[in-house]
């Protein structure tokens, strides 16, 4: 048994099971613009699993079924499936909350034009990784170009009212360049905005902190540097039993470019479909036994439970 799930059935007298699913998160593709030194999906621009049309309407009839509080696109850049705004405009036409997690570089690559006043159009809440406010930061992450691409898709979402007025969400999202916990998420934020607003007069709505995964390749960083024992330390000394009654994975799933399903995008990455009996690809979709799941947990999840815990809307307890 690994230690994580000892340690959850310490606390919680039980296993670790879902509550409910608010949140459908789909991720349509691995290709990406970037190729991100924490990517842990390992995303870049030569990858081509991409997800299919087919797929997206199998996706439509379970969004239809489920009535989430939200539906989280991602990738790689999900701009770059050529299916992604008509699957977007299907889903604003069911009714549902979109929130697209975009790098915002992606806004100058070819045929990308016009992305910013899509958005707006469609009232779409944006997620964007800003990993710092410095520039040196940002480019030793996510590579040279990024940190000004960044910005100036940043003003060309201001204009149009985003992070400026409250419905038109944008917000940041900022992870450790190294080896350590985020920091308190409401400080940093005030600093972000400062910094942000001081440098180039841009604005966004809150910031997100995540914790450092130790998958993909900020694992294959740690290892490389020799650093791999230490963060694992780090993030199990750390542990907040707190955090265990809101993770991400017990109110939402995380559906795959090929339509498998996961508990969460890091389960994903490591290859961890649903599983405990639940149905692990939409085509077998069943929704009363995706609801009160059995979650698959392993050490990697310590990532989401270490101080103020860590999920994609950002600090947990
Ligand atoms: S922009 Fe996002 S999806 Fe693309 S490589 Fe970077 S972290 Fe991965
Ligand atoms: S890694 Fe996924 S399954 Fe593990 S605790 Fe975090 S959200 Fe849940």
């Amino acid at each position: 048994m690994s230690e994580f799930v000892q340690k959850s059935k310490e606390v919680l007298q039980q296993e670790l099971t879902s509550k409910s699913v608010e949140i459908v998160q789909v991720n349509v593709g691995l290709r990406c613009n970037q190729q991100c030194r924490h990517c842990h999906v390992s995303a870049s621009p030569q990858r081509d699993e991409i997800m299919t049309w087919s797929t997206m309407e199998r996706i439509l009839a379970i969004t239809q079924e489920i009535q989430p509080k939200q539906v989280d696109i991602t990738g790689g850049a999900p701009e770059l499936n050529v299916h992604f705004k008509k699957l977007v405009v299907a889903l604003k036409k069911q009714g549902h909350a979109v929130q697209v997690r975009t790098n915002l570089s992606v806004f100058f690559e070819p045929g990308m034009a016009g992305l910013p006043e899509f958005y707006a159009k469609h009232n779409i809440q944006l997620v964007a990784s800003m990993p710092c406010y410095l520039e040196e930061n940002v480019t030793a992450q996510r590579g040279p170009g990024v940190y000004r691409k960044s910005v100036d898709a940043i003003k060309l979402l201001n204009a149009l009212g985003y992070g400026r007025n409250a419905e038109q969400v944008l917000n940041l999202v900022y992870n450790p360049g190294g080896p350590s916990l985020p920091p308190d998420q409401k400080n940093l934020e005030k600093d972000y905005k400062r910094e942000l607003k001081e440098r180039f007069e841009i604005d966004f709505s809150n910031l997100i902190t995540i914790t450092n995964m130790p998958i993909g390749k900020f694992l294959t960083t740690l290892q490389k540097t020799e650093k791999e024992q230490e963060y694992w330390s780090l993030l199990k000394n750390a542990f907040n039993p707190l955090t265990l009654e809101n993770l991400m994975c017990r109110n939402q799933i995380s559906i795959a470019w090929d339509g498998t399903m996961y508990d969460c995008d890091f389960n994903y990455a490591l290859n961890l479909p649903v599983n405990h009996g639940a149905p692990n690809h939409i085509k077998d979709f069943d929704l009363a036994q995706l609801k009160n799941r059995e979650i698959v947990i392993a050490d990697h999840c310590f990532g989401c439970t270490a101080g103020c815990g860590s999920s994609c809307a950002g600090a947990i307890a």
